[in-house]
Parts: C-alpha cells; structure tokens; sequence
C-alpha cells in the first residue's frame, strides 16, 4: 500500500508536493514547490509544513521550474537532511534557479520590512536566503535517466524523459502490496509533442496509478508553425514603427526556444536587421547549461550542433547582464526585441520595461507563456486597457500577441494521447491545473479513454492499492467505455505510425528505397481507408 498526501499544485498550477508514505513506514516527497499566483495562494508558502521535514528520506524532483523546486530551501532549512534525487541537467537548472528564487524572497523581504518599519512594525525574514538556496545544492544526488534506482527493497523509482524542459521528468515507481506489484507515475509536467530542443514524452503503457498535470487540459494549443508566423508578425509592426518588441518569457526553455527560432529566422533571411537583448541574468546562464547539455537535444537541434551552429546565437544578440546594460535599454532608441522574465510580467526586469514601452504606439508585448490567474501578464492577455506597473496605472497602446503555440506542455489533446497509451486502466488524478482546466480533462478522459478520473483536494490523502482487481469489475461493469477506449487507443495507434512514416518519407536517405511496390500498397491502403471511412459517413 502507498499512502499518497497531495500538499500542492491541487486544482491549481503551482506549489508542486506530494508525500508518499511505504508500509515500511518511511516517508518520500515528489516535488517541493513554490506556490505562485493570488496573495490567498502564496500565503501556503508561509504556513507549516504537514509533515516532518527531518523525517522524509528523499525527495523526487521532477525538474528545475520553481513551482516544483522552490520551496526546497525552506525544507532544507527546517530540517530536511535526505537525498534529493533528480537528473544531471535539472540539478543544474536547480541551482542558479533557485538562487535567483532566494534573492527576489530577500528583496520581497526587504521592502516589506521598509514598509513596516513606516508603520512602527518589526522587520520580517525572507522565505529563505540565497545561503539556504546554496545548502540544497548538498543534497542533490544526480541520477542517469531510464536508470532503475532502489530506494527501499520494496520502492523502486525511474527518472523517464518528460519532454517539457531540459532534464524534465516523469516518475515512475513501483511498490509491493503483499505480494502485488503496483506501479504509480507522476507525470511532472509533460512537454508537447515535437517540441523544440528537447525530446518528445517518453511513452508508458502500464500503471496502475497516474498523476497527470493538467494545465492546458480545457484547450488545445494553435498550430506551432502558425505561431512561428505570429511571433515574426509582432516583430515586423514593431520593427516598421521603430518601436520595441517585448517578450516576457521564462528563463528556462522558453527564453531558449525564442532563440532557436529567432536563429532559424535569420538562416531563412526572414528576420529584420534589429538588435536582439536577452536581458535577464538568470536565462543568460540557463542559456550556458543548454549549452553544455547536447545530449538532451532531440534530433534536429542536435543536427545544428553536428554541423557546428549554436542553436542559441544570433549575430546581432547581446546579453545584458548587469543592471546598468539593462538600464541602458530603457534610454535606447529605434526597435530592438528584448527578452527578459519574469514570465508572468509580476516581478523582474520585464517589469521596467513595460513601464517604458507599454503606453508607446507600435511597441509590442508578446505573450509565449501560461499566465495565471490575476498576473499582469493574464491581465494583457484579457485585453486590460490600463495596468499597475511599479506602483504606476500605465496605459496599454502597445499591441498583445498572445501565441499559444510554443507552450511547453501537452494540450488537451497531447495529454489525450499520452494517457491513451495506458494499456490497463490506471486510475487518473488530474493535478496541476485550474479547475475548469482539470474539470474538462476529466470528462474528456471518462468519455473518449473510459479511464476512472479523480481530481484531488488540496491536502487530500489516498490509499492506492494494486488496481488487478478493480480493472476487471470495472471493465465487466462498463464494458461500453472499454468499447470507446479500445477504439481510442486503435485510432492513436495509427496516429502514431502514420506519423512515423511520414517523418521516414521525408527522410530522402529513406524515401529513395521506396519502390513503385511500395507505393501501390500505400496507396491503396489509403484509398481503402477512405471509401471506408466514406462508407461509415454515409
Ligand atoms: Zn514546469
Ligand atoms: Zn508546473
């Protein structure tokens, strides 16, 4: 039996913790982060933690983005002393990311305690401190991916490829009830298929327990090509006007993909001549660990490096890492694109140059990223007409590109096909993800996979139990579901081998041993398909 206790990221996305507890008694967290959004959310931060944190004996941690990773400090300060386990890149991420975490706490800590002293208060402490953000760095043990690790004789963890950022992971673990084996995942968040830099989503077919995220789970993303083109319209009405391109983006794999693609703008000849600033300390060394990171590269950024081009670089890029050379940027004249975080426009360098740019005709503010509810940058996306930057209502003429195409995890129907792959009904828990994001999910999953749905609680505890047996009742008791999910899994099946093929055709080393043969079998396969499917429309 594993007793699973979800402490965050429950019908909201951030604030990642889950405590895992072994018939042997010992304790495991998956995940220990941050919660971020409405002051309501962030105050968890703050509260105690439900368990003891000297009594876990490792924490699992998926990968670096701080609302998984941020509250680690916190956890190390209050005591715990076990193993952080995580693969090499995120380990890496981990460190600057978490620094970067411990110094806006401090500065947070700073002002609020300036305030308070105004109003004859005592002064307040940080969260934690960049000395407790470098402590975490101690624990942190390193695991090679696919590799099978023994936590306990009868605990058993696998770090899989999650395809979302460099070093991002699923969780896979096994346990024994009596003598059955049970398996539960946690899926981290999931990247989108074909993705730039890094690797599509492993692939599982068997568990008998899954935890899901669920954050695009009401929508699906428009198409990433057509995104590419919205992103290259923003810059040619800024760049025609003479005004500034705004990208607030993250610093991790975002800022990194936003490169990439403005680097294959320019080898088509596509991108105007204007200065391009990556304009925030933390992506600038994101940026050198994707760098030194090639191994986790897919196909075709690895391709770029073999023929010795830096996915990364520009010809006209600077990286602006101290504060004078960002200082600078708000004084320049003429367009220039700058990338800079935070990505939800509430703190960071973004921040001051919104306040210079976003009342300016022909500016643009381009939105590549998940905006929670009630951040400055939702509010543009939901078309605000005025916003408070820096304490100042600023009003918007700057022109919002909301490009939902380059998000970095699997939409409704990418995380439909991910859990269609699942062989033997596992039983769903949607976490990470609003409520109406989560709501949808779950009813998309019930009707089209006929997989059992359950959207925990925050602090909801869960006896998970080998589901051999369940599996059978529930597929006797609805067998019409089963139906519906065997179908759904035939159609993605074929997906999934159509897509391969085409990628193979488009392979001229491949395509070139295609015979006339060949082609007759796959034409008529085609056009036997189709008069049936015609048939079946009739
Ligand atoms: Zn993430
Ligand atoms: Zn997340």
């Amino acid at each position: 039996m594993l007793k699973v206790t979800c402490l965050g990221a429950t019908q909201t996305v951030t604030g990642s913790n889950f405590l895992l507890r072994t018939d042997s008694g010992k304790k495991y967290l998956v995940d220990c982060g941050l919660f971020q959004g409405p002051k309501k959310i962030e105050r968890r931060n703050w509260s105690d933690w439900d368990f003891d944190p000297a009594g876990i004996d490792a924490l699992l941690l998926t990968h670096a983005h701080i609302d998984h990773s941020g509250r680690i400090p916190k956890l190390v300060k209050d005591g715990f002393r076990g193993r952080i386990l995580t693969t090499h890149p995120t380990a890496e991420l981990c460190r600057i990311m978490l620094l970067d975490s411990a110094h806006i706490q401090e500065m947070q800590a700073e002002w609020e305690s300036k305030k308070r002293k105004r109003q004859g208060l005592a002064p307040v402490d940080p969260l934690y401190t960049q000395e407790d953000a470098e402590k975490v760095m101690e624990y942190i043990h390193p695991v090679q991916r696919d590799e099978m690790i023994e936590l306990e004789p009868d605990l058993q963890v696998r770090f899989r490829n999650a395809g979302h950022i460099l070093g991002s992971s699923i969780v896979e673990l096994w346990t024994r009830d009596q003598d059955e084996e049970m398996k539960v995942i946690f899926s981290g968040d999931l990247g989108q298929e074909d993705q730039l830099i890094v690797q599509d989503p492993h692939q599982i077919l068997n568990a008998d327990h899954l935890f899901v995220e669920s954050t695009y789970g009401d929508r699906n993303h428009r198409s990433f090509d057509q995104s590419k083109e919205e992103l290259l319209q923003a810059i040619m009405y800024s760049a025609r006007a003479g005004e500034k391109v705004l990208i607030p983006a993250f610093a991790v794999e975002r800022t990194q993909e936003i490169l990439y693609i403005l680097g294959e703008f320019h080898r088509q000849g596509r991108l105007p001549d204007i200065p391009v600033f990556l304009d925030s300390p933390l992506a600038i060394k994101a940026t050198e660990i994707f760098r030194q990171n090639p191994r986790d590269y897919d196909q075709d950024a690895r391709a770029l490096v073999s023929r010795g081009v830096d996915p990364f670089d520009l010809p006209d890029l600077t990286f602006t890492s101290s504060t004078q050379e960002s200082m600078d940027l708000n004084a320049r004249q003429g367009p220039a694109i700058i990338i800079a975080g935070n990505g939800m426009c509430t703190a960071g360098r973004i921040v001051h140059h919104l306040k210079h740019n976003l009342w300016r005709q022909g500016c643009s503010v381009v939105i590549v990223g998940f905006q929670v509810a009630g951040s400055t940058g939702r509010m543009l996306v939901d078309g605000a007409k005025k916003v408070k930057v820096l304490g100042e209502n600023i009003s918007v003429r700057a022109k919002v590109f909301t490009i939902g195409g380059f998000s970095a995890h699997a939409d409704q129907s990418g995380l439909l096909t991910w859990i269609g792959h699942f062989r033997n009904h596992p039983k769903v828990y949607l976490v990470h993800g609003e409520e109406r994001a989560s709501t949808a999910l779950a009813q998309a999953i019930r009707s089209r996979i006929g997989f059992e749905v359950h959207i925990p609680q925050w602090k909801e505890s869960l006896l998970l139990k080998p589901r051999q047996e369940v599996e059978e009742v529930f597929a006797k008791e609805t067998g019409e579901a089963d139906f519906a999910a065997a179908t759904y899994n035939s159609v993605i099946d074929v997906e999934r081998l159509i897509k391969e093929l085409k990628k193979k055709i488009q392979d001229p080393e491949w395509a070139k041993n295609l015979d006339e043969e060949d082609l007759d079998r796959l034409q008529s396969w085609y056009q036997d398909l189709q008069t049936m499917l015609g048939e079946k429309d009739a």
